[in-house]
């Protein structure tokens, strides 16, 4: 074990973490130059093009150390949002170091902060790398400095390198051997191994990462799931070397993969700790949290033709995705399409996008909403995220919504803005700490659903870009919260209906109606558009009668261009959504539903 290091790298968006990684796998070899592309690690698109990773990666490498010694590194990479911060967990327990990478022409940022702080709740030792020192703009003394102030640690054990040029990258490596510890562990006691990844792959099924604390794991090994409590017989187990590399046996301080005959990540937990099922451990390993969706939103395809290629997408996407989950919704405005839970915006995101550039499917998404709790006069408990589902208002004693602590990490001379922003979302208290000379931490307990909306961009706008933005929910408190419905010309369209607290659902209401007026064409009548909780009316707003037929202008002569005029009318209508005697075009829906 001696000859084992487990780590992980933390850094900033856009501070070296993929481009260092790639220079480490080149330079303990083990791949051949043509199999070599740039970030290796991101495999997905999005995270390619956005700079973030969503899905984490493992790689084992084969490193001889200047003594001659020979070492294996297990790199294991984690996710950069706090929307995968449990992800992020998972993957620091099978760590025993941290590399922490600071540019040297920026500084630290904020969420190495928040990074660092997890991977030393996580005991893990930290090594500081200073990037880009072939950058002009390079300022390695104050790079030192930040080192040592912002982030506590020993300036001097920093290894200042360019991962684009290769400068320092065998340093690193034997920084990585000789500061790290080795990790512990009984190769002879009872199994306890900790997943903390899980991909799905076509031809093998789901392949499951895993970081062996205590015993030892053998092919044709029956393995036992510790709180999902399911078992699975093991295929195969071995190192990921670019390929999976098979071996005979994993044990203690081991990272590895698993492939046991698991057809969907949905069957399994990651976070689980599998033991043998005739050997078992007494105890899983502490830690352990479920994936939580918090989020809720209902997908509708954007043309209800396509609600087969939408329910095929999903389900490819959770084999893969365990914290996404899906239930058939219906909507009188736009058809089928199903109710999901996300883990944050980011996660919905991530989601939508991939829907729409992998599966290629068009798609309108309702609000966000957070998971309100009530309490009926009957006695009994409901719990709310869809709008569809609210109950009769006289039946509700009382109702409570999800607070968090938010973290807001700014340079000083916003904090004022950033207080505001918070007590316009409904803050009830707020704290601030200084993290050094010129940077705070602000600290806001809020509702969840207040930062769904119109929140982010602002922040963004507010702090120039730098403010960043963390969050952990606390629990439930008692709330005033309301359905509002949008009327167009009297009708509800259910779609756009949305559940928030009183105080803020005239603004808001407002708000779609009047980008709703923006969107609905004119037609031969006036139409009304409201906002309106039960009857009451909160918000309004027309769209002023048009009388005009589009083939006037033509005097009545060329038939052919008069027919030509109809017909294009006619496609235009197909892409409306009649409702009552009015057609809302589709594109309205994605407009007036659009975060931010
Ligand atoms: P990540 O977001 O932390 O994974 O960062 P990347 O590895 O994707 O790097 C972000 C950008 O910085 C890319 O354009 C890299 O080419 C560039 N970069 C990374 N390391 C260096 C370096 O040592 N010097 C210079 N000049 N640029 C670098
Ligand atoms: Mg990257």
């Amino acid at each position: 074990m001696q000859h084992i290091r487990n780590f992980c790298i933390i850094a900033h968006i856009d501070h070296g973490k993929s481009t260092l990684a790639d220079r480490l796998i080149q330079t303990c070899g083990g791949i051949a130059q043509r199999d070599l592309h740039e970030q290796m690690l991101d495999s997905m698109d999005i995270e390619r093009e956005r700079g973030i990773t969503i899905k984490s990666n493992t790689i084992t490498l084969d490193y001889r150390a200047p003594d001659g010694k020979d070492y294996l590194l297990n790199l294991i990479d984690t996710p950069g949002h706090v929307d995968f911060s449990h992800e992020v967990r998972r993957s620091l327990m099978a760590c025993e170091g941290a590399l922490i990478i600071v540019d040297a022409s920026q500084g630290v940022e904020a969420q190495t902060v928040a990074n660092l702080y997890m991977a030393m709740e996580h005991d893990l030792e930290l090594l500081p790398i200073i990037n880009k020192i072939d950058l002009p703009s390079a300022d390695i003394e104050r790079a030192q400095e930040a080192i040592d102030a912002e982030l506590g640690l020993d300036p001097f054990a920093a290894i200042s390198i360019s991962a684009k040029n290769g400068i320092n990258i065998e340093e690193v490596l034997v920084g990585i051997v000789e500061k790290l510890p080795p990790p512990q562990g009984d190769p002879n006691a009872p199994l306890k191994a900790l997943v903390f990844d899980a991909h799905f792959d076509k031809f093998r099924g789901v392949i499951l990462q895993c970081r062996i604390m205590e015993g030892t794991l053998k092919p044709r090994d029956t393995i036992h799931f510790m709180h999902s409590d399911r078992d699975f017989k093991v295929d195969e187990i071995g190192y990921n070397q670019f390929q999976l590399n098979p071996r005979k046996q994993l044990s203690a301080g081991e990272v590895g993969y698993i492939v046991a005959g698991v057809k969907s990540v949905q069957d399994i937990e990651i976070g689980d700790t599998i033991t043998l099922l005739d050997r078992q451990a007494e105890e899983p390993i502490p830690g352990y949290q479920k994936a939580r969706q918090v989020v809720f939103s209902s997908i509708y395809p954007m043309d209800t033709g396509e609600y087969q290629e939408l329910t095929k997408a999903l389900d490819k996407l959770a084999i893969n995705d365990a914290a996404l989950t899906f239930e058939k919704d219906s909507s009188a405005a736009l058809g089928f399409g199903f109710r999901c839970g996300f883990l944050g915006l980011l996660h919905l995101d991530v989601i939508q996008e991939r829907l729409q550039r992998e599966f290629d499917i068009g798609l309108v998404i309702s609000a966000p909403s957070v998971k309100y709790i009530l309490k009926l006069r009957d006695g009994s408990e409901l719990e709310v995220d869809n709008p569809s589902y609210w109950p009769d208002p006289t039946s509700i004693e009382s109702a409570s919504e999800p607070y968090i602590k938010a973290s807001i990490i700014t340079p000083e001379e916003y904090v004022g803005g950033v207080m505001e922003l918070c007590r316009e979302h409904r803050s009830e208290s707020q704290t601030m700490d200084y993290l050094s000379a010129k940077r705070l931490e602000v600290t806001s307990i809020m509702p969840l659903g207040e930062v769904l909306f119109d929140f982010y961009g602002k922040l963004k706008m507010l702090t120039r870009g730098y403010g960043s933005f963390d969050y952990e929910p606390i629990e439930y408190r008692t709330t005033d919260v309301v359905k509002v419905d949008i009327l167009v010309n009297k009708e509800p369209v259910d779609t756009l209906s949305y559940l928030v607290h009183r105080d803020k659902a005239r603004k808001r209401a407002l708000h779609y109606c009047e980008k709703l007026a923006k969107e609905i064409p004119r037609h031969q009548f006036k139409i009304p558009i409201q906002g309106a909780i039960g009857g009451e009316i909160i918000a309004r707003t027309t769209v002023a009668p048009y009388r005009k037929d589009v083939t006037e202008k033509l005097y009545g002569g060329d038939v052919t261009r008069k027919k030509k005029l109809l017909e294009k009318q006619k496609k235009g209508k197909a892409k409306m959504k009649q409702f009552g005697s009015v057609n809302i075009p589709q594109k309205a829906f994605v407009s007036v539903l659009r975060a931010d």
